[in-house]
């Protein structure tokens, strides 16, 4: 094949002249922090996926710490989740001092399996964080269903998850504290950033955490309406959004559905051209569902290939093509395998799938032509490596 010159990178994001008028604006003003932008930005997150409250955040992993902690998750709990996840799902339990408990996945879709999950559960088990991987929403009526019959919460790593649905359900609309991600390589971007969305009192609670822990609306005693006085009642964090970074968040969440669309597209196009070659498996949406198509992930098969996932990685690098793997799973990780003493094979399935996942370049701002050359690279080393 003819290797073009122009690297195909793995997920550029989509900012246009309206973001950057959206923070010209924002610097013109006074408020730089927490302030106006940023009370919108949650407004406006609220109405699209249908949630009762949402806080905005500097991280969706600070999302996934004070989630935990508002639940009074601490020493002496134990918190499950998928070994299939980025480690920060992971990291969290441990900076509330709680026990992780790892469960396998399905391997078709990747995701949690419910079936699993309730095996692990314990008396002292507290909280279930499910993500859902790719923007593929979990089995959540299952899952949810396990919570209520054992008296525990579930937590939502939505981080993969705009715009996901389970029927005509938004993830982010449930009665669960769900935490989304706004990093630079999410759907929506926000550079860095995050949105925890779920139940008022429990957001209220967050929203007192992320700010020091300073009480109500500590932000406002700048304003001519505040006050200079507030309390702090436990010492919080400063996981709080800035008015910058709400800019930013305003203006994608405007241009989701169009961006959406075109990352649809570029799903079926990824779908069609891998549809005869036994050498690659495509990703699974099951019915009912609809994925934010955060990634395309394929699987490499192994048996039908004289190189293996790493080589395959190398191969479309010299094409130049960019891509990534997500995850190495969170039992493959030194810390995790030095504290709880896991191995591969107590996550068959994870380890397995970790052997053969590639996630693929998919951003809106690819083209058609892109696409087509990523098609076209993954043919020729397929063709050249075949058994
Ligand atoms: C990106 C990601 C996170 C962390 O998001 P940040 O906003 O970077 O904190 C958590 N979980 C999953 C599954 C992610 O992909």
């Amino acid at each position: 094949m003819k290797i073009r010159e122009q690297f195909v990178p793995f997920s550029p994001p989509t900012l246009g002249p309206e973001e950057i008028a959206e923070v010209s604006d924002t610097l013109s003003k006074d408020w730089l922090s927490t302030g106006p932008k940023t009370k919108l930005f949650e407004e406006k997150f609220c109405g699209y996926v249908g949630a009762e409250s949402a806080l905005a955040l500097n991280s969706c992993t600070a999302g996934l710490h004070i989630a935990l902690m508002a639940l009074g998750v601490g020493p002496g709990d134990e918190v499950i989740t998928t070994a299939m996840t980025f480690c920060a799902t992971a990291n969290v339990v441990e900076h509330v001092g709680a026990k992780v408990v790892l469960v396998d996945i399905e391997p078709d879709t990747l995701l949690i399996d419910p079936r699993e999950i309730e095996k692990k559960i314990t008396k002292k088990t507290k909280v279930i964080i499910p993500v859902h991987y790719a923007g593929q929403p979990c089995d959540m009526a299952a899952i949810n269903a396990l919570a209520e019959c054992h008296g525990i919460h579930v937590i939502e790593d939505a981080a993969h998850c705009m715009p996901s649905k389970i029927g005509n359900q938004f993830i982010g609309s449930s009665k669960n504290l769900t935490a989304f991600s706004f990093y630079a390589t999410k759907n929506m971007t926000t550079g860095e950033g995050g949105m925890l969305t779920g139940p008022k009192d429990l957001i209220q609670k967050a929203k007192v955490l992320s700010l020091h822990g300073m009480s109500h609306d500590a932000w406002k005693r700048f304003e001519k309406s505040g006050s200079w006085k507030y309390d702090v009642g436990i010492p919080g964090y400063k996981y709080n959004m800035s008015d910058i970074q709400s800019s930013l968040g305003l203006v994608q969440l405007k241009k989701l559905s169009d961006l959406y669309g075109k990352r649809v597209r570029i799903v079926e196009q990824y779908n069609r051209g891998f549809k005869d070659l036994a050498q690659i498996t495509r990703p699974v949406v099951k019915p009912g569902v609809q994925s934010s198509h955060h990634l395309y992930v394929v699987q490499v098969n192994n048996e039908l290939l004289k190189i293996d996932r790493d080589q395959f990685i190398e191969e479309l690098k010299t094409r130049n093509v960019g891509t990534s793997v997500h995850y190495i799973p969170i039992h493959m990780h030194s810390y995790y395998q030095n504290k709880y003493g896991w191995t591969e094979k107590d996550f068959p399935r994870a380890s397995s799938a970790f052997k053969k996942i590639i996630s693929l370049p998919l951003s809106p701002r690819h083209s058609e032509e892109d696409i087509n050359y990523v098609i076209e690279a993954v043919k020729d080393i397929v063709q050249i490596f075949k058994r």
